[in-house]
């Protein structure tokens, strides 16, 4: 049976039954002098416990104001987002910042390391920060399970890029986060150290129950998740399952050819 939009997911591996997370009708606009900028117009999407989601659009599509609002790190003008069946978009500035260090785990680009402190305990940040026990043997476990199981006492800057980026996806995981949110995580990879680090993104997905929400340019990586949706001047123009490469290349294309303010 299809599932309804009224109505929660159903439950799976006993996880609670509702989406890891859901916006409904999202809207974000700027003021910019006189002029309104509607960078989302009214976005409903929900994304279930364990799905691997990318997120792609034009430039100037709202792909990147997608990712705060639903992160927590920005708040819609109108609309709600809900995180595991929370309602954060009215949460005060302290509650937000406590719910997404706990229970949003963030990847990217530049992979945002610090330098000064060795990769286990870059690791295990986001516990120090959620003022949650410090928990060393899931930090090692997941360096091993990211394949740096003898770099924990490393600092970043011991390390290749396509490394630092996997200790980045070891501390997005070390919170058991609800959602974990990857802004372009392979952009500044080479072709072969983005596959692995897709890879991995992938296991914690297949492997760890993880949720996966992935802003990208590339359709290679795109084609890595399990859907993807395609964002045009702030709304939603369509979404794509066990997607190729190909198929989202041409979407794409078309998508960037299509007259400004065209129906989706
Ligand atoms: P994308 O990530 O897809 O390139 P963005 O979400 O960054 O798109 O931007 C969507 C639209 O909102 C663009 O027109 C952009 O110029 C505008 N925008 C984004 N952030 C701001 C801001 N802080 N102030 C004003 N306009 C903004
Ligand atoms: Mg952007």
């Amino acid at each position: 049976m299809a599932p309804r939009h009224d109505r929660p997911q159903t439950e799976q591996y006993g996880r609670p039954a509702h989406a890891a997370i859901e916006l409904r009708a999202v809207q974000r606009s700027y003021g910019r002098g006189g002029e309104t900028v509607h960078a989302l117009r009214g976005v409903d999407l929900a994304l279930g416990h364990g799905s691997f989601t990318a997120v792609m659009g034009p430039s100037g599509s709202g792909k990147s104001t997608f990712l705060q609002c639903a992160a927590g790190l920005d708040r819609p003008s109108s609309g709600e987002v809900y995180l595991g069946g929370e309602e954060i978009t009215r949460l005060s500035e302290n509650r937000l910042t406590k719910l997404r260090r706990s229970r949003i785990g963030f990847i990217f680009q530049s992979f945002n390391l610090l330098p000064s402190l060795t990769v286990l305990q870059n690791v295990l940040l986001p516990q120090r920060l959620a003022g949650e026990r410090q928990d060393r043997s899931r930090a090692k476990e997941l360096l091993g399970q990211v394949g740096l199981g003898e770099h924990g006492g490393r600092r970043p800057g011991q390390l290749s890029g396509g490394q630092q980026q996997r200790v980045a996806i070891a501390r997005a995981l070390i919170t058991r986060p609800d959602v974990v949110f990857a802004d372009e995580p392979t952009g500044a990879l080479d072709t072969r150290t983005a596959h692995e680090v897709l890879g991995l993104l992938r296991h914690a997905v297949d492997a760890m129950g993880a949720t996966v929400v992935m802003v990208t340019h590339d359709p290679v990586a795109a084609s890595v998740a399990d859907r993807v949706v395609f964002l045009a001047d702030g709304a939603l123009a369509g979404e794509l399952h066990r997607p190729d490469p190909k198929t989202v290349a041409d979407r794409m294309v078309s998508l960037a050819t299509r007259p400004v303010g065209a129906a989706a």
